[in-house]
């Protein structure tokens, strides 16, 4: 029950300056965050807001915490204090709610909006319509207290690398689109989510500016506990 510090010395020098590592640490010990944390890390993804909420208080202030997984509107209000990007935002009510209670702490919540690329129906998201609606009603009705970074997609699981490649392909492209095709002043897609443990090499060479990775640093998780 320990990190993987070669792997993440590897991956930081692989990534560079121009992508974000975001070290995801659902399911694992407080230890192994502070393991990372003292080797420069700064950024970590959860998923559960149970458990993103018992970890923040003891660990250090100056964590950039992402949540990374599905949030629900009636949760929002655990993590709004502090989250620093949520990159799963699916919903223009969702996105709603999170204003509110950014709002209520005097501040703004970066999202990313979620788009649904794989060919799996398990998998949450946006797909261009939708997108297309929400942001639409973001002119209608404008949100102040919130600001749309970017986009975050999950490939499929699978071993076919191009199928891979073509669904992170379609996500930038879309981000690209709507960089041109809206002017909204607080919604600029700089922000490109993709890429895990398993694609994210792949993701890189599409474009990714943020790769998610747990389990190459952490070891595998064991949910059965
Ligand atoms: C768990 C998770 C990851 C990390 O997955 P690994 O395969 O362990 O790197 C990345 N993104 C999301 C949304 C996740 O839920």
């Amino acid at each position: 029950m320990s990190i993987n510090k070669e792997k993440y010395i590897e991956i930081i020098k692989e990534l560079g300056d121009k992508v974000t590592l975001v070290a995801v640490s659902k399911t694992k010990p407080v230890e192994d965050i502070h393991e990372l944390y003292d080797l420069g890390q700064r950024d970590f993804g959860e998923n559960y807001v149970q458990e993103l909420v018992d970890k923040e208080p003891i660990l250090s202030k100056d964590i950039n915490w992402h949540f990374i997984g599905h949030l629900q509107s009636n949760k929002v209000k655990y993590i709004a204090p502090f989250v620093h990007l949520i990159h799963g935002v699916d919903s223009f009510s969702l996105l709603k709610e999170i204003d509110k209670q950014a709002a209520k702490n005097n501040r703004t919540i970066d999202c990313l909006l979620q788009i649904y690329i794989a060919k799996e129906e398990t998998k949450f998201g946006l797909d261009e319509k939708e997108l297309n609606e929400l942001l639409h009603q973001l002119t209608i009705e404008p949100l102040n207290n919130i600001s749309i970074k970017g986009l975050m997609g999950m490939a499929s699981f699978s071993d076919d690398k191009e199928l891979i490649r073509s669904e992170f392909k379609y996500l930038k492209e879309l981000a690209d689109k709507i960089n041109i095709q809206y002017s909204i002043p607080n919604v600029q897609c700089s922000i490109i989510s993709i890429g895990m443990s398993s694609d994210y090499t792949i993701a890189i060479e599409e474009g990714s500016t943020m790769v998610r990775i747990g389990s190459l640093l952490f070891g595998e998780r064991n949910y059965s506990k």
